[in-house]
């Protein structure tokens, strides 16, 4: 027996029964060899983690618009947060914490430059609906790498329902799907603050009566109240009570933050440089990197165009434009 087979067997021992176990996976669209030492799951958690798209979250805007401070977050470091909130909680629960990583690693590798903003460019100026979670999928099954990562369908499947409006089919896309609203809910309160957005005390009291009064007991009580109500159970389960004061705490961020706060005050100029972008290669398919062209004659221009820009970090999309629209000083 294989170490992989080992672990495989481990697995039956120890996770849940309503654990997803990697002997089970559905498997890849393209079959490959097993590994003789990692479970699907933890090789696709490796293959997320060292691709680009992963690397390139760095420079990707998670509220604010490249922030200049080194303490506010970044796409990849929500991603982060994610991946440790959605571990604690499936090894709490006896998931399949490998696959839960990979989900969470792999979630938001289709956010475009400037985060829902740029989304909502993307909206109006391609011809097709885009969504951020459809095109993680469409990352990690095509672009990454020219030809897609081959990933397992448990993980695909986990990435494109970590959305509302999806329904994941394992318990782990469950935990990243609920880890996500955690981690942002909280550390976009964090950063609010620090951006002086916000101020801790206009926080409604009714929530952090209930939640806590730092940002590390109410991501602890939220965590831990998932634990509560869904261990040894077939689902993810919240009380009422915790539930009712984190929605009531997410819709306080839509409207002072997400909505027309001061944080967004950049936003119409972000969404200029990608109408523009967008415009721009759609009249000059060639001066674009060899695979999109040749994708271009494959999906359709608008399609390579919008998975051209959509990939672009914030800095590149802006150094991008100034080096296309500004003119430059001579010297
Ligand atoms: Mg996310």
């Amino acid at each position: 027996m294989n170490i992989r087979e080992e672990k495989q067997k481990r697995e039956q021992v120890i996770l849940s029964p309503y654990a997803q176990l990697s002997a089970h996976s559905k498997g890849r669209e393209r079959p490959e060899e097993e590994c003789l030492i990692r479970t699907c799951y933890e090789r696709d958690r490796d293959r997320i983690l060292h691709s680009k798209s992963f690397r390139r979250l760095k420079h990707k805007t998670q509220v604010f618009i490249a922030p200049e401070g080194d303490h506010y977050r970044t796409r990849l470091t929500h991603t982060l947060e994610v991946a440790q909130i959605a571990r604690t909680i499936a090894t709490s629960l006896c998931l399949n914490e490998s696959l839960t990583e990979a989900i969470a690693l792999g979630h938001d590798l289709g956010h475009t430059p400037f985060g829902h903003t740029g989304e909502e460019v993307f909206n109006e100026i391609c011809p097709f609906p885009f969504e951020h979670n459809l095109q993680s999928l469409r990352v990690v099954r095509e672009l990454e790498n020219g030809t897609g990562l081959n990933l397992t369908y448990e993980v695909q499947d986990g990435i494109v329902s970590h959305c509302s409006g999806y329904t994941p089919d394992t318990l782990e896309g469950y935990a990243v799907y609920v880890s996500d609203k955690i981690a942002y809910i909280n550390h976009d309160i964090d950063d609010a603050v620090r951006g002086g957005v916000l101020r801790y005390e206009d926080l409604p009291q009714d929530c952090i009566d209930i939640l806590g009064d730092t940002h590390s007991k109410r991501i602890h009580t939220m965590i831990v109240d998932i634990i509560e109500n869904s261990y040894a159970k077939n689902g993810i389960f919240k009380s009422l009570a915790i539930s009712e004061a984190t929605q009531k705490l997410r819709r306080f961020l839509f409207d002072n933050v997400y909505v027309g706060s001061a944080a967004k005050a950049e936003e119409t100029k972000a969404k200029d440089i990608l109408r523009r972008l967008f415009e721009y290669f759609i009249q000059n398919k060639d001066k674009m990197p060899d695979e999109f062209i040749f994708r271009a004659e494959k999906d359709g221009l608008e399609r390579s165009v919008c998975d051209y820009i959509a990939g672009m970090t914030d800095n590149f999309a802006v150094s991008l434009y100034k080096n296309l629209f500004i003119p430059k000083s001579w010297n």
